[in-house]
C-alpha cells in the first residue's frame, strides 16, 4: 500500500525536525506548544508546496500526542497514529475551493467546532485555501473565532491572504511560509533518492530544484514522475526530456543568438524547439529566467556576466559545462536588460503562435537600440548606477533615498536566508513598499557634509545615498561600491564626527549596501 502513495504524502514531513526550509516557524510552533501558549487562531500565508498544511497537521499531533518531546510529536501514539491516518473527526482538514459556501460553513464546519472533541485532547480544524470563503461564510466563522470553544484550534492556510478581511486577520496569529530555497529542496530530493535506491547526476537534482521554483511538493512530484520512467542514473538531459523542457544548453545558444541579432542560428534552434514540440511559453519562460539570473550575475559582478562560477553570488547558478565559461560570460547588464524587457512585453497574455512569432522576431535585430530606451539613464549615470532616480554626477547632491533605505535591511536579509529566485513571473508583486514617506530632503546638508569632509574621507563617502532622518545619517551604497562601504564604516568615528558638524551633534552614521535582489527588483520594475 505504502508503495503506491506518491512521493510527496511518502516523504512528507512528520515532525517539526523534518520540515524543510521553514527553520523559524518551525522553532516558533514548537516552542509555543511545548509551553502550551499556541493561540487558538493560527494563519498559515505563503506559496503552494512550502509545507502549509503539512505544518499544520504536524501542529495538530503535537497538540494530542500522549508522548510529546519538547513539542515534537512522538509519531507512535494513538493520537499520532489516528492523525496520521485521518482516522479521528477531531482533526479535520478542508478546502474552501470546494466548500466555500456559507451553507458548506453552516452544515459541515459548524458542527464541527460547536461539538466537544471525540478521542483526543483538542479539536483541530484545518482549513485550505480560506481567501475563498464567500463574506457570509466568514461571517459566520468570525463568531467562533471571537468566543471560540474550549480546547478548539483552527489553522487557516492561504496563498493570498489580501483576500481575507482585516477583522478576521486581527483575530489570527500569522506565520509567513518562504519559498523554499533550491539547496533546501536539493538536499531533500537527494535523501529520497538515497532512500529509494535511484541515482540521479547532481545537475539533474539542480535543475528539478530551480524548476519547482520554491515548492517543495512541485519538485517532489516532477522526481516522481521522472523516477517512474525507469530511467537511472537521471542526467539533467533525461528531466529535459522527460518534462518535456527546451534544453538548458539552447536555451543559452537562443539567447546568445537573439543578443547577437544572429538570426539563422537562432531560427534554427527556434525550429528545432517546435519539432520536438517544447511549449513556446516555456521556452519563453526559461529564456527569462536565464537572462535573469545573468542579470543578477552582472550586476553583483559590477556590471557583466563573471566568467567564473566562483565569482556568482551565494546560491546562484548560469548552469553551463563545469570548468568552462560561464554562459553568457562578459555580457553586459544593459544588453540583459535590453532582451529582459523585450521578453517581457513579449510574454504577456499571448497565444502560441504569436508567441512563437514574437521569439523569432527578437532574432532579427529588434533588440538593437534605435531610439533612447528606458535603460539608457542607467547606463549613462556613473555612480549609483543601479537607481533609476540617482544623479548623473557620483559628486552631486543626491536625492534622498530614505524608502529605499529603510526596506533595503529587512529585503537584505530575507534575500540572504533564501537566494532562490523570486518566480519570473511575479517580479512586480516582489517590489518594495515605496510607501514609507521620505526624509526631509537632505541635499544642502549634504553637500555641507561633502565640503566639510577631509581629502581622505571624501572619497569614500561621495558615491552612497544619503538618507537622513531621526537623528541618524543612512548612507546606502551600491552592490559594485561594497569595497568603498567597507572601508568607509572603518572610518565611522571620523564621518560621525564631520555629519554632527552639519546634522548636529549626536548623529549616528549607517552603513547600509543596496543587495542585489533589491537591486535587480528596482531595474526589473523599470520596465
Ligand atoms: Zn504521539
Amino acid at each position: 500500500m505504502a508503495e503506491q502513495l506518491a512521493i510527496y504524502r511518502r516523504y512528507r514531513a512528520s515532525t517539526f525536525g523534518e520540515l524543510r526550509g521553514q527553520d523559524p516557524i518551525a522553532k516558533t510552533l514548537r516552542r509555543a506548544v511545548a509551553d502550551g501558549r499556541l493561540g487558538h487562531g493560527l494563519l498559515f500565508v505563503g506559496p503552494r508546496g512550502t509545507g502549509k498544511t503539512s505544518t499544520a497537521r504536524i501542529v495538530a499531533k503535537a497538540l494530542n500526542c500522549l508522548a510529546p518531546a519538547d513539542g515534537e510529536p512522538c509519531g507512535s501514539c494513538t493520537a499520532c497514529i489516528a492523525i496520521r491516518d485521518g482516522a479521528t473527526f477531531d482533526v479535520v482538514e478542508s478546502n474552501a475551493a470546494t466548500s466555500n459556501r456559507i451553507d458548506d460553513v453552516r452544515e459541515d464546519l459548524i458542527p464541527l467546532i460547536t461539538n466537544p472533541p471525540t478521542d483526543l485532547k483538542r479539536k483541530v480544524l484545518i482549513l485550505d485555501e480560506v481567501h475563498r470563503f464567500t463574506n457570509d461564510a466568514w461571517d459566520a466563522l468570525l463568531k467562533w473565532l471571537e468566543e471560540p470553544p474550549p480546547g478548539i484550534v483552527f489553522i487557516f492556510c492561504t496563498t493570498d491572504p489580501s483576500r481575507i478581511r482585516p477583522a478576521i486577520l486581527s483575530r489570527l496569529q500569522r506565520f509567513d511560509f518562504r519559498p523554499i530555497a533550491q539547496d533546501e529542496i536539493a538536499g531533500k530530493l537527494t535523501e529520497i533518492l538515497k532512500t529509494e535506491k535511484r541515482n540521479a547526476e547532481p545537475e539533474a537534482i539542480a535543475l528539478l530544484a530551480r524548476l519547482a521554483d520554491g515548492g517543495m511538493r512541485d519538485a517532489e512530484s516532477m522526481l516522481d514522475q521522472l523516477l517512474s520512467s525507469g530511467v537511472d542514473p537521471l542526467r539533467a538531459a533525461d528531466v529535459e526530456e522527460l518534462l518535456g523542457l527546451p534544453s538548458a544548453e539552447h536555451i543559452v545558444k537562443l539567447a546568445v543568438a537573439m543578443l547577437d541579432a544572429d538570426a539563422p542560428a537562432g531560427l534554427a534552434i527556434l525550429s528545432e524547439f517546435e519539432l520536438r514540440g517544447r511549449d513556446p511559453h516555456v521556452v519563453a519562460d526559461h529564456l527569462t529566467d536565464l537572462i535573469r539570473r545573468a542579470l543578477h550575475a552582472a550586476l553583483a559582478a559590477g556590471g557583466s556576466v563573471p566568467a567564473d562560477a566562483s565569482r556568482l553570488p551565494a546560491g546562484l547558478t548560469l548552469g553551463g559545462e563545469p570548468g568552462a565559461p560561464l554562459p553568457l560570460a562578459g555580457r553586459d547588464r544593459a544588453d540583459l536588460l535590453r532582451l529582459a524587457h523585450a521578453l517581457r512585453r513579449l510574454e504577456s497574455g499571448r497565444g502560441d503562435a504569436d508567441l512563437r512569432l514574437g521569439l523569432e522576431l527578437l532574432l532579427l535585430g529588434t533588440l538593437t537600440p534605435t531610439t533612447p530606451t528606458t535603460t539608457a539613464p542607467l547606463v549613462a549615470s556613473a555612480a549609483p548606477v543601479l537607481a533609476p532616480a540617482a544623479p548623473a554626477a557620483p559628486a552631486a547632491p543626491a536625492a534622498p533615498a530614505a524608502s529605499t533605505a529603510s526596506t533595503a535591511a529587512p529585503v537584505s536579509s530575507a534575500a540572504a536566508a533564501a537566494p532562490a529566485m523570486k518566480a519570473t513571473r511575479t517580479p512586480r508583486a516582489a517590489t518594495p513598499s515605496t510607501s514609507t514617506p521620505p526624509a526631509a530632503p537632505a541635499s544642502d546638508e549634504w553637500t555641507r557634509m561633502l565640503a566639510a569632509a577631509d581629502p581622505a574621507t571624501k572619497p569614500l563617502i561621495a558615491d552612497a545615498r544619503p538618507a537622513f532622518a531621526d537623528g541618524v545619517l543612512t548612507l546606502l551604497y551600491s552592490v559594485s561600491k561594497s569595497f568603498m562601504r567597507q572601508r568607509a564604516e572603518g572610518r565611522r568615528d571620523r564621518i560621525e564626527a564631520i555629519a554632527a558638524q552639519v546634522y548636529g551633534a549626536g548623529v549616528q552614521v549607517k552603513f547600509l549596501e543596496q543587495d542585489v535582489d533589491t537591486a535587480l527588483r528596482e531595474v526589473w520594475t523599470d520596465a
